[in-house]
């Protein structure tokens, strides 16, 4: 049975006439990119020269306009630290969420090349991570035992713990939030756009803005970024 929160929420939604488009596919590949390389791949009887152009002028706008959402977030995550450091409370606070792939995350853990014979687990558990690169702030780890389901329910606890550990460590909440997230299982959905919209209207922060990018394009270089810390 859906919760009282989930009820209201829906109702809502109907009056106000929101919806939003679903589109998951965190890690596989890129249509746009696949198909169109394809054709610049083939070889030249295989193809006609205007399919070739189509194709090519295709993959440049795609490209420029990645790069442009790459850019928008890197000015996010710089302004980020920035403001931490200065500790501009009404500034912009960007982060990055990142759940593991469960395949990833059997403790403890052996690599499947090695995983045999003497060097196998007998038992080994598949804990759920979260990675939260908080820009200014440090990373955030929230750990799940394996019979918890890591939707959106597990993904918005995981964004409420972080808020939580930050704002004791900043001593205020930031008062613009800016998450970004891939299109894993219900990153993007009705209950966190609700959570988020939540904070809002509860006036623990001022607004809320959460991006992802295209599907087999959605951190770039973020994944790697919780070094620079
Ligand atoms: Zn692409």
């Amino acid at each position: 049975m859906p919760s009282l929160f989930i009820d209201v929420y829906k109702s809502v939604l109907q009056t106000e006439g929101v919806s939003m488009r679903r589109n998951k596919g965190v890690s596989s590949e890129c249509d746009t990119c696949r198909v169109n390389n394809a054709v610049v791949e083939f070889d030249s009887d295989e193809r006609t020269d205007e399919e070739f152009r189509t194709a090519q002028y295709a993959l440049t706008q795609h490209r420029a306009v990645i790069e442009r959402f790459r850019g928008d977030e890197r000015a996010l995550q710089m302004a980020s630290k920035r403001n931490v450091q200065i500790k501009k409370r009404d500034g912009v606070f960007h982060w990055m969420k990142d759940k593991a792939a469960n395949k990833n995350t059997s403790v403890p853990f052996t690599p499947l090349t090695h995983a045999k014979g003497k060097d196998a687990n007998s038992v080994t558990i598949p804990l759920h991570f979260m990675m939260m690169a908080m820009y200014g702030a440090g990373v955030c780890i929230p750990l799940a035992l394996p019979w918890i389901k890591t939707k959106a329910n597990y993904n918005c606890t995981c964004s409420w713990v972080g808020l939580v550990l930050l704002s004791k460590r900043l001593g205020y909440i930031p008062q613009e939030l800016s998450e970004h997230v891939d299109r894993g299982d219900e990153n993007i959905s009705l209950v966190s756009m609700g959570f988020f919209g939540t904070l809002v209207s509860s006036d623990l922060v001022r607004s809320s803005y959460i991006s992802a990018h295209f599907s087999g394009h959605c951190h770039g270089g973020a994944d790697g970024e919780n070094q620079h810390l």
